[in-house]
């Protein structure tokens, strides 16, 4: 049921954009209400499927005017349930998804409802790339807004170290040009800072040279040796090297001879941004830490890293996925065998820890440089327990919340877009004080009613 007693003003709102404006009386309305996540089944009064940053802008008028919540989707998996609202608006910016490369002067401008598949595509027509997530279907908006980490971060730095310019709607209607010599806290806040600051119709993107490449997925039997010595090769790894060692019982997969299904595994997902030529040598460490269960990592090229994902059908069951982020200085044999031991109490049987490690450009760009600053964090993990099941839900819970107390090793902070909906005390520790402080002035300029507040919310100052 709607939360909000605010009366849409329906005309009013079609009236002001040239985007579609999908009510619960109009046809595709849950299909238009739908996000990644089912807990995240929410009614909002309207979604209005924006056509221009005019229209954006104009739907944060009449929300500011009229006191409609209001909910900003870019590719709907926020972890959160935070891109939509029940009884509020929901600008949905799908449809704004253009991607223009300039091949020559290396830069791309993306509208911020394409999804992190479609910008890697584009660019990768010209031999260019920019890194983001293990996921295509992410959207740019979020992943950009909340930081961005993924196989090129090692390399290039996080997605928002990429970010050259952007255009954004702030709560008070305006567009705003902003780089770093026009309105450069603004801009600041806009990378990292979770949507606190505006919404983004586009972000102008630093291209970088990327052809043939070398990665794929890589299955080897996990042990407290196994998976130590893989970070530890991570670690050791050229930069170009980006990593992700997921660490679960093996799922059942065609591929894995029957009889190994559910023993323990590491799904390494590698990626070899350096010279194709030089590919195999770079992954020759982690092939020589046991016989591979599988092997399809080979010559590709950057998309190829993203893996199909088949849309589920109507009524097919779905993960529920409870997760939890923290950053570790180490993955030793000792980290290694409590994290296998965690494993195999997962309340669902499949739990899974999935580390990265992190370094290179990422942690030489200045902590105050964006609003993501936990840059000398060495490792991440996220941990997680999957089910079909809702009633084991709550126990998985319960359940990641002690897996991540287990391996805290004392390194603060956490990743924002890696928290789920975990309250206010999890969202300040994405932020240290001197950024949070930064980011609460911002927003008091910026945003001083908190009209955006549907994201890992820093309220004004
Ligand atoms: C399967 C999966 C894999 C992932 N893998 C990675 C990964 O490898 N690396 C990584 O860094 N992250 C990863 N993530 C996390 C992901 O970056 C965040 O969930 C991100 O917020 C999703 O972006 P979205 O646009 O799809 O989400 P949405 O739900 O559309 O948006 C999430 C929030 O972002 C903000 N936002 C969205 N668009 C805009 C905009 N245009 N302007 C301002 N604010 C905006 C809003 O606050 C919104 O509530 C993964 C998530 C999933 C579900």
């Amino acid at each position: 049921m709607p939360a909000s007693t605010v009366q849409l003003p329906l005309d009013e709102l079609r009236a002001r954009v040239s985007g579609r404006v999908i009510t619960p009386e109009d046809d595709g309305y849950d299909e238009a209400r739908a996000v990644l996540y089912d807990f995240a089944d929410r009614h909002p009064a309207a979604v209005v499927k924006v056509a221009t940053a005019q229209d954006v802008a104009a739907v944060v008028d009449l929300a500011r005017e009229s006191g409609l919540e209001l909910a900003v989707r870019s590719g709907g998996h926020s972890g959160a349930g935070h891109s939509t609202t029940d009884g509020g608006l929901v600008i949905d910016l799908r449809d704004l998804s253009k991607v223009e490369v300039d091949a020559a002067a290396r830069t791309a401008w993306a509208e911020a409802g394409a999804t992190a598949a479609d910008v890697v595509a584009a660019a990768d027509a010209h031999d260019l790339a920019v890194g983001f997530g293990d996921t295509g279907s992410v959207g740019i908006g979020g992943i950009t807004s909340g930081g961005g980490i993924g196989y090129l971060s090692r390399k290039h730095g996080m997605t928002i170290d990429s970010v050259i310019a952007a255009d954004v709607v702030t709560a008070d209607g305006q567009l705003h040009h902003v780089d770093a010599d026009h309105e450069p806290d603004l801009f600041w806040a806009i990378r990292g800072g979770a949507g606190n600051a505006g919404v983004v119709t586009r972000f102008q993107y630093r291209l970088q040279p990327l052809g043939d490449a070398y990665g794929g997925m890589l299955f080897l039997p996990a042990n407290a040796a196994t998976i130590a010595c893989f970070i530890a090769a991570a670690e050791a790894a050229p930069e170009e090297l980006g990593t992700i060692a997921n660490v679960m019982n093996c799922p059942p997969m065609p591929f894995i001879p029957e009889e190994l299904h559910g023993s323990l595994v590491i799904m390494g997902l590698i990626f070899w941004s350096g010279p194709p030529a030089d590919g195999p040598a770079a992954i020759a460490p982690f092939r020589a830490l046991a016989t591979p269960l599988a092997d399809f990592v080979r010559p590709m090229r950057y998309p190829e890293m993203f893996p199909p994902e088949e849309p589920q059908g109507e009524g097919a069951p779905k993960f529920i996925a409870s997760s939890r982020i923290l950053f570790m200085t180490h993955v030793d044999r000792d980290v290694a065998q409590s994290i296998i031991d965690t494993i195999a109490t997962a309340p669902s049987h499949m739990g899974v820890a999935q580390i990265r490690v992190l370094g290179g450009e990422m942690a030489r760009v200045p902590a105050d440089a964006t609003a993501f600053a936990y840059r000398d964090a060495p490792i991440m993990t996220a941990v997680a327990g999957l089910t079909f099941d809702p009633a084991v839900r709550e126990a998985n819970e319960r359940w990641v919340d002690a897996f991540k107390a287990s391996l805290d090793q004392g390194y603060e902070g956490a990743y924002v877009n890696f928290i789920n909906d975990e309250g206010p005390d999890r969202v300040r520790d994405a932020y240290p004080v001197a950024t949070r402080a930064r980011l609460a002035e911002i927003k008091r300029r910026y945003d001083p009613t908190n009209l955006f507040h549907r994201n890992q919310n820093v309220p004004p100052a």
